[in-house]
């Protein structure tokens, strides 16, 4: 008989790894629902594989995106035929305007730039971005050193930074070995999760959660199912996507601890949800909020509306469990995230946000200033023991990110609260 209480060594999820070596292979088939969700400009975009850097076939208009071979390439080309087009003509005019620098002595300034170039295509194209396309200029290859753009070279580890001649050695001293390893984790994270069926692995997960495993944190949580379930406690790159999934319903479960108000549940046998994507959100990943019926056995129905631009409501079906008929899911793609909080303000119930970094999280509560036009503090803000462990590149700082890292917790926005309470080792 094993118990579900986890006693193993105290491992520190920092020195959790890949369990492969390199990129791992992409097995399934190559439909854009697939291919189409996310984005990599040292890899096939179609099939996912790494292959010999001088061999990979960069599309020869927009100098963005890449195949494997023509063949590829083709698969994409209705898709990619109209953003490729906007973007070839928006480098001549920027190349005329002298307004792009061949390379950087600052990020900052590259990214910038980079920041401008998307502004500038999603002013022109006339429908809205997708996800991965978001992603191609954020991810646009260059230098690591000096942000140029002239004979590069992908790390063939990670395939996740890049090198020009020039700053070869350079390269070798600055892209440390952890980092590397954690893009390639990244980078296999987002390949394992192209797949509908991610289901299997969420509902062993949901009969563990019925023999009431304590919830300490994703780390613990995880290594305990594993324990229950497996011979061997190493992560695959499932568990990975897994944690990623779990984050978001057990952030929940977390904050409404947290807080003092259990009443949000108690009061309410309808519990509603609306999740605001700022960016995109993993269709298989939804699945994964019936965990919060298998926690909270009072509630009657359980509503989730996901709220956001970033959002491909493709089909989707997901057989829940038979004791959760009580599930609901909608999807509203039109609200901005003003009018969000703004609707929220006038309404008696919790926002609660969630951020990668510290910086993120703070710039979003000036952002909450500002659409409110009042100097309103969040009641929480704490280190958030749900996290996802699944890193993700932050193209920004060239670091890595785990999503929900960080919790921000506001009671009620309608009223203006000037004590914030902070968790010690917030800022740790
Ligand atoms: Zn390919
Ligand atoms: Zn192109
Ligand atoms: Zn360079
Ligand atoms: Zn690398």
């Amino acid at each position: 008989m094993q118990s579900l209480f986890w006693h193993g060594p105290n491992l520190n999820p920092i020195d959790d790894e890949d369990p492969t070596t390199g990129v791992i292979k992409y097995e399934g088939e190559y439909l854009p629902k697939y291919y189409n969700q996310f984005f990599n400009p040292n890899i096939c975009h179609v099939c996912k594989s790494v292959i010999d850097h001088g061999k990979l076939l960069q599309c020869e208009e927009c100098h963005i995106i890449s195949y494997c071979d023509e063949n590829h390439k083709n698969i994409h080309h209705t898709q990619h035929n109209s953003i490729c087009k906007l973007i070839k003509e928006l480098v001549v005019k920027l190349v005329n305007e002298k307004k792009i620098s061949k390379s950087y002595a600052f990020l900052g300034d590259w990214i910038r730039d980079k920041k401008m170039f998307k502004t500038e295509i999603k002013r022109k194209i006339s429908r809205k971005l997708m996800p991965y396309e978001n992603q191609m200029f954020m991810s646009i290859k260059s230098c690591l050193i000096c942000h140029g753009r002239v004979g590069l070279s992908a790390c063939e580890n990670c395939y996740s930074v890049n090198y020009c001649t020039r700053h070869s050695l350079a390269f070798k001293d600055t892209h440390d070995k952890f980092i590397c390893k954690k893009f390639t984790l990244s980078l296999n994270v987002n390949i394992a999760a192209l797949t509908d069926r991610p289901t299997e692995l969420i509902r062993d997960f949901i009969a563990f959660l019925d023999k009431k495993p304590r919830l300490l944190d994703t780390f613990r949580l995880i290594m305990t199912f594993l324990w229950s379930s497996r011979t061997q406690l190493n992560w695959s790159i499932a568990d990975y996507v897994l944690s990623d999934y779990l984050s978001g319903p057990l952030t929940i479960y977390y904050g409404i601890t947290r807080t003092d108000s259990p009443h949000i549940i108690d009061k309410q046998s309808n519990f509603n949800i609306h999740i605001i994507c700022t960016n995109s959100i993993n269709n298989n990943s939804l699945a994964a909020w019936e965990v919060l019926l298998h926690l909270f056995h009072d509630v009657d129905t359980l509503v989730i509306t996901i709220i956001g631009q970033g959002i491909i409501p493709n089909e989707y079906k997901y057989e829940i469990c038979e004791l959760c008929k009580r599930f609901q899911l909608s999807l509203n793609l039109k609200p901005t995230w003003f009018q969000t909080v703004k609707a929220i303000e006038t309404q008696y119930c919790p926002l609660f946000l969630t951020s990668p970094n510290l910086f993120k999280g703070q710039d979003t509560i000036r952002k909450i200033r500002i659409i409110l036009n009042k100097n309103i503090n969040p009641d929480l803000e704490l280190k958030n023991e749900f996290h996802s462990h699944a890193p993700s590149k932050d193209y920004e700082t060239d670091y890595i990110n785990y999503s929900n890292k960080y919790l921000i917790i506001y009671k009620d926005l309608s009223k203006v609260n000037n004590i914030c309470k902070r968790y010690p080792g917030y800022y740790k």
